[in-house]
């Protein structure tokens, strides 16, 4: 079949496998020019397909040569409907994973119910024995709660106040005010219910339960602060009410892990363009020029690198921490200089000027890229193959 990009918004309903591959590969050729010693040997990943949780796979692999089971949620393609970019992108990264060697098998369904985190507890029963690291690196519009059966829809809204700024629509370029109403409390407790902690809990306590923690081993999830800017859409919105959960349950199973001696971590990671963030709004204006100015004075990370800094600062023990005890490595993004250059920038951008003094395009390249499309080397008239194997699916 010949795959050309069907997008509304920030949904890409097709994805290209040659194109997926190559984002894995291109991720993989960047860890492998050096290895980075360390403890951590069995690593699950729970959201391991995409955006943060793909490249700590591919970082555990081929930078830790670490085993990684991989729980993901993905749609298999057929002949002739084309899988999700995260099906296509586990299919690449089992394939090079099993080439070289490497024990690697992915779990796929719903991370949330009760059913997955038993399964995944028996893959790790009879493979790997115990695990030394978890990352936890979930976005998901909804969530089935396991014991009530009652579905959760997450928001994107501020609390207490309407919320009006510039935000960009980055398939017309047309900037424009948006204003968002706030959140009742419903879709504040529906947004927590969705992408807060409980479900991280539920999974340790499982893990815990089942005897599958190695003495020491970590816990690590992802969370994101982000600038002014984008405060009462982001942390102070309905999303940053979730992420204040998550790292309120982050330290409650810091204790829990005593009794292995292990830990918990947040880290706080740059803002990146991923599904998840493309769909906030404000957000990938910001992006935009966050992405310009940090290329400008030679600080910027894709989510890879982003990663591989992290693991690099793990094993080395060279940790930032803030005074919450985060893991901080969004502090380029942070920066004085960076955050003072995006904000007077935001001030002056418009429709006209948004291709100039932003990285516009180069964030609607990389939406594209999300899903395979835009690499060089790829023949995109070509017929491809749609309905592709994971090859360690479990
Ligand atoms: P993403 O959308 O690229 O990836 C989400 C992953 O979760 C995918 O692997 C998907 O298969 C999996 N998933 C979703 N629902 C699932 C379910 N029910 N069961 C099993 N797997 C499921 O997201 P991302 O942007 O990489 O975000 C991951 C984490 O990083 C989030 O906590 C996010 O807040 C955080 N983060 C993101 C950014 C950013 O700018 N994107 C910045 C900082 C922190």
């Amino acid at each position: 079949m010949i795959i050309k990009p069907r997008f509304r918004d920030f949904i890409c309903v097709t994805a290209h496998p040659d194109g997926c591959k190559k984002n894995v590969d291109m991720q993989i050729d960047y860890v492998k020019k050096a290895k980075i010693r360390n403890e951590f040997k069995r690593v699950l990943i729970i959201g391991a397909s995409t955006g943060y949780g793909l490249s700590s796979r591919i970082v555990s692999t081929f930078g830790w040569d670490a085993s990684t089971i991989g729980v993901v949620f993905e749609k298999h393609g057929t002949e002739n409907r084309t899988a999700s970019s995260g099906w296509y992108n586990t299919a690449a990264f089992e394939e090079r994973a099993l080439e070289e060697g490497h024990y690697a098998k992915t779990i796929n369904g719903d991370a949330f119910s009760e059913e997955i985190k038993e399964k995944t507890i028996k893959l790790i029963k009879n493979d790997l024995k115990k695990i030394d690291l978890v990352i936890y690196s979930i976005a998901s519009p909804r969530r089935k709660h396991p014991i009530t059966g009652q579905t959760s829809i997450s928001a994107l809204k501020p609390i207490g106040e309407s919320f009006k700024n510039k935000s960009v629509n980055f398939h017309t370029f047309e900037v424009s005010d948006v204003e968002i109403e706030p959140a009742n409390d419903d879709e504040i407790q529906q947004t927590i219910n969705v992408m807060g902690g409980e479900d991280l809990e539920m999974w340790v306590d499982e893990l815990l339960k089942a005897k599958v923690l190695e003495k020491g081993a970590n816990i690590i999830s992802y969370s994101y602060i982000g600038p002014q800017i984008t405060y009462p859409i982001y942390r102070n919105g309905t999303i940053g009410k979730a992420k204040e959960d998550i790292e309120r349950v982050s330290k409650v199973i810091n204790i829990k892990l005593k009794q292995i001696e292990g830990s918990a971590y947040i880290s706080i990671n740059k803002a990146l363009v991923t599904q998840s963030s493309s769909a906030i709004p404000v957000v990938p204006l910001y992006i935009s020029l966050l992405d310009k100015v940090l290329k400008e004075k030679n600080l910027n990370e894709g989510s890879v690198e982003q990663i591989y800094r992290l693991y690099s600062e793990i094993a080395s023990g060279k940790t930032t921490v803030d005074k919450q005890g985060r893991i901080r490595i969004d502090d380029r993004e942070m920066r004085e200089d960076v955050q003072k250059e995006i904000t007077e920038l935001w001030d002056q951008v418009t429709t006209e000027n948004v291709q100039q003094i932003t990285n516009i395009n180069i964030f609607r390249e990389d939406f594209f890229k999300l899903f395979g499309f835009g690499y060089d080397g790829i023949d995109y008239e070509k017929d491809a193959v749609t309905n592709t194997e994971i090859l360690n699916l479990v």
